[in-house]
């Protein structure tokens, strides 16, 4: 496994992959890593010949800095993972070789979609996120990239930025992998107390309920959102953020989940030490 900080030396390496025939997958990341990238980067290694990973946290899409200096990281533990894992490279650039002063970067815009939900609550999110991906496309150049259903909101603008700027990326979504007790995983919840890491399953519990609803016919989203807010609101140190059933081809709210929609419930919620978010396919009855 290589270890490359440089975007000129990431290229080179990915650029002389691809002389060899050698398809490119790469993985985003912004380390703390765990079960939920693993499996990005197994799917990436199934589907490509040489893995990158990138680690970079990202400070564009963090709008609270207690946020970004409270973000867990272990240079060494994610650089063992990746090592077990068969990574092939390890691209973990600084702010100035992401961002390098002076020079032109793409900014891509979010759009309406962008405002919404995550984007509502982090002013800016969106735009930080978009604009790290491109970048991370940019140089890489032509790959499969791996993006975590966990942030389906993320990887729908992702996914439209490949489509609407025709990049040269294949999109791969990966199913989010979860705690026993159904919580999704995420390096936030390093943060959460034991109280809090409790109590922190009623998001996913909340989507559940709302899932057992609509497979029993029940097709107002306002009454599986009314059973996500129930679950939240009933969790002593859980503030409910959001929650709201989309239509997962366009992301925009709906209220009502017939028609053969692909409808996707979304929640947000706050505990004392890390805010917390979660979606799930709502199945039709
Ligand atoms: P992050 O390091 O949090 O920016 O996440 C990097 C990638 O991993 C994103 O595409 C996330 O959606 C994905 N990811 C994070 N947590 C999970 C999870 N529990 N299951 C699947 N993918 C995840």
């Amino acid at each position: 496994m290589e270890l490359i900080g440089s975007p000129t030396d990431l290229r080179a390496r990915t650029d002389a992959q691809r002389a060899a025939d050698a398809r490119v997958g790469l993985v985003p990341t912004m380390g703390g890593l765990h079960e939920g990238h693993d499996s990005l980067i197994e799917r990436a290694r199934a589907e490509r010949d040489h893995v990158v990973v990138s680690i970079f946290v990202n400070p564009l899409q963090f709008d609270d800095p207690d946020d970004l200096t409270r973000y867990p990281l272990d240079r060494e533990r994610d650089l063992a993972r990746c090592r077990q894992l068969g990574v092939d490279t390890v691209w973990m650039p600084s702010a100035e070789q992401m961002y390098p002063p002076g020079e032109h970067l793409a900014s891509p815009q979010p759009g309406p979609v962008g405002e919404l939900f995550e984007g509502a609550s982090r002013p800016g999110h969106f735009a930080g996120v978009l604009t790290v991906v491109h970048r991370l496309f940019d140089v890489t150049g032509p790959c499969a990239a791996t993006f975590g259903q966990k942030d389906a909101q993320q990887a729908f603008l992702v996914r439209r930025m490949v489509a609407e700027e025709r990049l040269p990326v294949e999109i791969l979504d990966c199913p989010t992998v979860r705690e026993p007790d159904g919580l999704a995983r995420s390096s936030r919840n390093a943060l959460l107390n034991s109280d809090e890491r409790e109590q922190a399953g009623c998001l996913f519990l909340g989507l559940s309920e709302a899932a057992t609803l609509a497979r029993a016919g029940e097709a107002d989203a306002h009454a599986l959102v009314a059973a996500i807010a129930r679950e939240v609101g009933a969790t002593p140190l859980a503030r409910l953020d959001y929650a709201v059933v989309v239509d997962d081809a366009t992301f925009m709210p709906i209220d009502s989940i017939d028609q053969g929609l692909r409808a996707r419930a979304l929640v947000a919620a706050r505990f004392p030490s890390a805010r917390l978010i979660d979606n799930l396919l709502m199945p039709p009855s």
